[in-house]
């Protein structure tokens, strides 16, 4: 059953999205809609010796005065986690920065942001978009690359092309996120089935963290987690070769416990007032999500 359309067909996702962050249900995955509030739970996090990457929600903006405000407010977060000494770092979309309409503005703005982060010694990560831009999305990491080393990018394990790119940037040394993939992808370049989209991860986990520059090994399924743990374990590799990465209000007791454990672990904090996009793919990830806003709304 696709709970996606049939929440919208009952307006109800028109509802959350009207009253979303004032009722609360939106903060289940979000942690606000400003800077200020991102901000307060990422010292709660790092309280609990969890990492975090800080991503300001958006997606597909078009216009270069638009974009160049977005990438000033990510200098302004930068700035904000450099004078508060939080262990935290950003992540991008590229088509929230101009990749859509201009790749050159897009770059431009790309540039302001990493010099930024360069001042206080940060890390700017690529977050993957949809298909239609991994070609793109990859070209312009490469390009940004050569003059900045603070930039990692993210590689889908459900997308056949995958370890051809992993291969590339495994030479180059790039820092690689590596996660399923949270875009519906047709057959002909996507895997389909879970069992395939897991025995990719694992594959390329293997060669990530064999071989890697710190990679972030992004799930929040326990199969991929134990795999990682193990592997890493048998060849004797130390615990700090890579970190797991899972999102803000998932499996949140289980971060606490990797991080007792020694591992390091980082959440993904998304905020901002353009949540609904992301909001809708937490639902349709998991079943449970959506059980829990419809739950929530006819509580009131
Ligand atoms: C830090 C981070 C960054 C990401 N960045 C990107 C990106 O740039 N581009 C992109 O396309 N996608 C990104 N994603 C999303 C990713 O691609 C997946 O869509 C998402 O993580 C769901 O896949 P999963 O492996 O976590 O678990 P799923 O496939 O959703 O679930 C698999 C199994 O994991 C367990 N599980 C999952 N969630 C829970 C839970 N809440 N509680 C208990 N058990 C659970 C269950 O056993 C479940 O059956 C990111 C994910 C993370 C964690």
């Amino acid at each position: 059953m696709d709970w996606v359309n049939t929440l919208k067909r009952l307006r109800l996702l028109s509802i959350v999205s009207t009253l979303g962050m004032k009722t609360g249900i939106a903060r289940r995955f979000v942690a606000g809609e400003s800077m200020e509030e991102a901000l307060q739970e990422v010292e709660e996090l790092n309280r609990k010796g969890i990492l975090v990457t800080l991503d300001i929600l958006g997606e597909n903006v078009m216009g270069k005065k638009d974009t160049g405000e977005v990438s000033r407010e990510y200098c302004k977060l930068l700035n904000e986690i450099q004078k508060r000494k939080l262990q935290a770092n950003i992540s991008v979309k590229l088509t929230h920065l101009g990749l859509d309409f201009d790749r050159t503005v897009c770059i431009e703005n790309m540039e302001k942001i990493l010099k930024k982060a360069e001042e206080g010694h940060n890390f700017v990560r690529i977050d993957m978009e949809g298909s239609r831009y991994t070609q793109s999305t990859l070209e312009v990491f490469s390009e940004l690359w050569k003059k900045h080393k603070n930039l990692g990018v993210v590689i889908q394990s459900m997308l056949r092309r995958s370890c051809e790119d992993i291969q590339k940037l495994t030479e180059a040394k790039a820092r690689i996120r590596l996660v399923k993939g949270a875009y519906q992808e047709p057959a002909s370049i996507a895997y389909q089935e879970m069992g395939e989209i897991r025995k990719n991860f694992i594959r390329l986990m293997e060669k990530l963290v064999s071989e890697g520059n710190y990679p972030a090994i992004a799930t929040h399924d326990d199969i991929l987690i134990q795999r990682t743990q193990k592997f890493a374990h048998e060849r004797g590799f130390p615990k700090d070769r890579f970190e797991f990465q899972m999102l803000y209000g998932l499996r949140t007791r289980f971060q606490e416990e990797l991080a007792r454990q020694g591992y390091n672990i980082r959440a993904y904090v998304p905020y901002g007032p353009h949540w609904l996009p992301y909001f809708i793919r937490r639902l349709q990830e998991r079943r449970e999500n959506v059980m829990f806003i419809l739950k929530n709304l006819f509580k009131r």
